[in-house]
């Protein structure tokens, strides 16, 4: 069962990511992680995306696609993946439908995270990660046991560089111009499926759990 996070950045995506690996197994792709890693990694695919996600824009398609594809046809988790910030334009998804069609297999459920932009700034201010990981903490609704640490690795926590409150604006503005219409798209395709994100991150995960639940094959 291959599976879409859809929803603008802070909406807790990544958080509920981690949630559904541990309890189905999925394979987790985001693409953040991706092009952050190029990036750590210093790879000429990471220096090609350093200027458009420092200034919170979309990085372009062809840079995009094809690494994030590669990772979805190899992977070999049986439950399927977990796609967590792809696709994010009309083409990535196109792409994306005719790569798994070839594969005999498809997208089987976007569960899109319903949050006003109200609450982003300050979900996304707060936001700590872990450096090696990449797990998502924050100051006030996700805390850590020991304050600035990872409670996994005991890395001190970092704030990545665009969830400063002006590149979150930018990258709310390329959420709605480029990324919102994909809920039309797969809403016409009967598998997108709605979730209210303002709800504390139990009762989120709950909800999102029994869509899964539901919608899987038996
Ligand atoms: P995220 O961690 O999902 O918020 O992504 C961080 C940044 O990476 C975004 O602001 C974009 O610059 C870039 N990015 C991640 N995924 C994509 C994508 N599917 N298409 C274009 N840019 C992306």
């Amino acid at each position: 069962m291959n599976i879409i996070l859809f929803g603008p950045p802070g909406a807790g995506k990544g958080t509920q990511a981690t949630r559904l690996v541990e309890q189905f197994g999925f394979e987790h792709l985001s693409s953040g992680d991706v092009l952050r890693a190029e990036r750590a990694a210093g790879t000429k695919l990471g220096q090609d995306v350093t200027a458009y996600m420092d200034a919170g824009q979309l990085v372009p398609d062809e840079l995009v696609i094809e690494v994030i594809l590669g990772r979805v046809l190899n992977s070999e988790a049986e439950a399927g993946v977990l796609l967590d910030g792809f696709p994010r334009t009309l083409p990535q998804a196109a792409q994306l439908d005719e790569a798994l069609e070839k594969a005999d297999s498809r997208v089987d459920l976007v569960l899109s995270i319903q949050v006003p932009d109200e609450l982003i700034v300050e979900r996304i201010t707060g936001r700590r990660m872990s450096p090696s990981t990449g797990k998502i903490y924050h100051v006030k609704y996700l805390p850590p046991q020991r304050e600035g640490v990872c409670d996994e690795t005991g890395e001190p926590l970092v704030q990545r560089p665009d969830d400063t409150e002006e590149v979150v604006k930018q990258r709310l503005n390329a959420y709605h111009e480029q990324t919102e219409p994909l809920e039309d798209y797969y809403r016409s395709r009967g598998v997108l499926v709605e979730v209210e994100g303002t709800q504390d991150i139990e009762q989120i995960a709950d909800r999102i759990g029994q869509i899964v639940r539901d919608r899987r094959p038996k």
